[in-house]
């Protein structure tokens, strides 16, 4: 199968014709031949992106949100065809990404909503002479780049708010999974999106080809998902034009448990924070921290529930736990946990692969890992839990924010103050009090530290495509 680039509403070959192999993580085979942009046609996206931006910025709120809303209606009708398309090039189970269509088109039917709720400021000047009129206008013309671990919500946080705000966009999917990215472009075409609105340009030569668009200068906003060394890069290349940037990045999620938490209620948000998507994301939960007289018997607990998990092809009824998305995702996983073992950790179950061609990892459960341990330090990205026991409350909150990364952390407690007093000592810009999910469209999602810049989702994430316009206005 051969798929095109979405540019200025058509499907249209790269311009050097050139095409590069999407593939099935569960077997390895050639999923579909796809257009591999060039920097010309990143150019063209961009100048497309350009000539319909004041049509659509022009275009009344509300005919913005009834497209956002037609677009949520299309994908909720087509959720099964999407969640197999991304099981197939993503590899995660089918249950995992039913679940990413849902919450991606949530995006949509939230930013239709916030389409006709841009507010202002009308207020007097403080020295009574003027008034101080605060409107907000779009910000213009915005590259996307998102990663493959949710190849429609990462695409859908970004152009729901933008469209809702009156901007056009150019979206670089990741590599290993354009063909949602592009579905979601047709998706978006049939709910009345104009053409130029939005691009889609899936590329294998992912800097050169951001890169070219960064350096147009009628580009002003990059908005990248993905991960920290990466968001590094283009903040810097965002800087020679001084591009608008909101930076979605890596995470090293904490996962406290207090001794007066209730286990089962633990265990129940552990396997949600950490088996999501196989582990395979920013928000997952990458270290265990548990108070010392309940760690063996959470970790036991744990490690009964991991080894019940049924892995297999993602499209495979039943399957609970996919491939990662490719080889070098298994080698990571598969140094992080020998590097733990060599330092004194052990696998209390998993700790391998299975014997099976594709990408697997065994779900593992690992105690007594060395605090040093890089497994503690870097994103794990697949199915493993390392624990590590604490005695208090101080020594609990001085392990979790010992990292560069602060994009969420959870905590399970009985005692809500001590859950709302250690929720506002965590560096992280988001935290799961007795709750093993955050993510939520209505809700603000970001990070501090080296984990980001901005917010995706709420009321905040269409300030993320607004520039304030303030007008100093005397009319007497
Ligand atoms: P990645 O950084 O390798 O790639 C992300 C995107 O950037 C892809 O589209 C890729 O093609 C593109 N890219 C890579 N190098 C580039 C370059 N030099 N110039 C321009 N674009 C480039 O990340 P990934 O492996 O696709 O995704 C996993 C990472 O994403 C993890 O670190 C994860 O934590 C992070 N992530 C963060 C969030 C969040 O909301 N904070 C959400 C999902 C994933």
């Amino acid at each position: 199968m051969n798929q095109d680039l979405f540019l200025n509403g058509r499907q249209v070959e790269a311009g050097d014709g050139g095409r590069f192999d999407v593939l099935d993580p569960a077997t390895g085979n050639v999923l579909a031949h796809v257009a591999d942009a060039t920097e010309d046609d990143a150019i063209a996206a961009v100048a497309a992106a350009h000539a319909a931006g004041p049509g659509w910025a022009a275009t009344a709120p509300r005919r913005r949100a009834e497209i956002l809303r037609a677009a949520f209606e299309l994908m909720s009708a087509r959720a099964g065809e999407l969640a197999e398309l991304i099981s197939l090039e993503n590899g995660k189970a089918l249950a995992d990404a039913k679940g990413e269509v849902a919450y991606a088109a949530e995006f949509f039917r939230w930013y239709a909503e916030e389409a006709v709720r841009a507010d202002g400021l009308l207020v007097t000047a403080p020295s009574g002479a003027n008034r101080i009129m605060v409107t907000h206008q779009p910000v213009g013309v915005c590259v996307l780049v998102t990663p493959w671990n949710f190849p429609a919500a990462m695409a859908t946080r970004k152009i729901g708010p933008a469209l809702a705000a009156g901007c056009t966009m150019v979206l670089k999917p990741a590599s290993d999974t354009p063909l949602t990215a592009l579905a979601i472009g047709r998706v978006l075409a049939e709910a009345g999106v104009p053409d130029g609105v939005v691009n889609v340009l899936p590329a294998r030569r992912s800097g050169p080809v951001v890169s070219a668009m960064l350096h147009d200068p009628r580009v002003r906003k990059l908005s990248f998902t993905g991960s920290t060394e990466v968001g590094r890069v283009l903040l810097k290349e965002a800087a020679d034009q001084v591009v608008n940037v909101s930076m979605e990045l890596g995470g090293n999620a904490p996962f406290l448990v207090f001794a007066d938490a209730d286990l089962e209620a633990a265990l129940d948000g552990a396997m949600i924070a950490k088996m999501r998507n196989a582990g395979e994301a920013c928000t997952a939960a990458n270290r265990f921290y548990v108070a010392a007289p309940i760690a063996a018997e959470f970790g036991k607990r744990l490690a009964e529930r991991m080894s019940a998990l049924i892995v297999g092809p993602g499209t495979e009824p039943g399957v609970e736990v996919g491939p990662l998305v490719n080889q070098d995702a298994v080698d990571k996983v598969e140094a992080l946990v020998r590097g733990a073992v060599e330092g004194g950790a052990q696998a209390i179950v998993g700790g391998g692969r299975p014997d099976r061609p594709g990408f697997y990892y065994d779900p593992t459960v690992l105690v007594n890992v060395h605090p040093d341990a890089p497994i503690l330090r870097e994103e794990i990205f697949g199915p493993v839990a390392p624990i590590v026991t604490f005695d208090d409350e101080d020594e609990a909150v001085r392990l979790a924010n010992d990292t560069e990364f602060g994009l969420v952390a959870y905590l399970y407690t009985g005692d809500l103050a001590r859950g709302l007093r250690v929720a506002e000592r965590l560096e992280s810009g988001m935290v799961g009090l007795n709750r093993g999910l955050v993510s939520d469209p209505a809700a603000p999602f970001g990070g501090v530290k080296q984990s980001g810049i901005g917010r995706e989702g709420g009321h905040e994430g269409m300030l993320d495509y607004l520039e304030a316009k303030y007008i100093a206005v005397s009319w007497d």
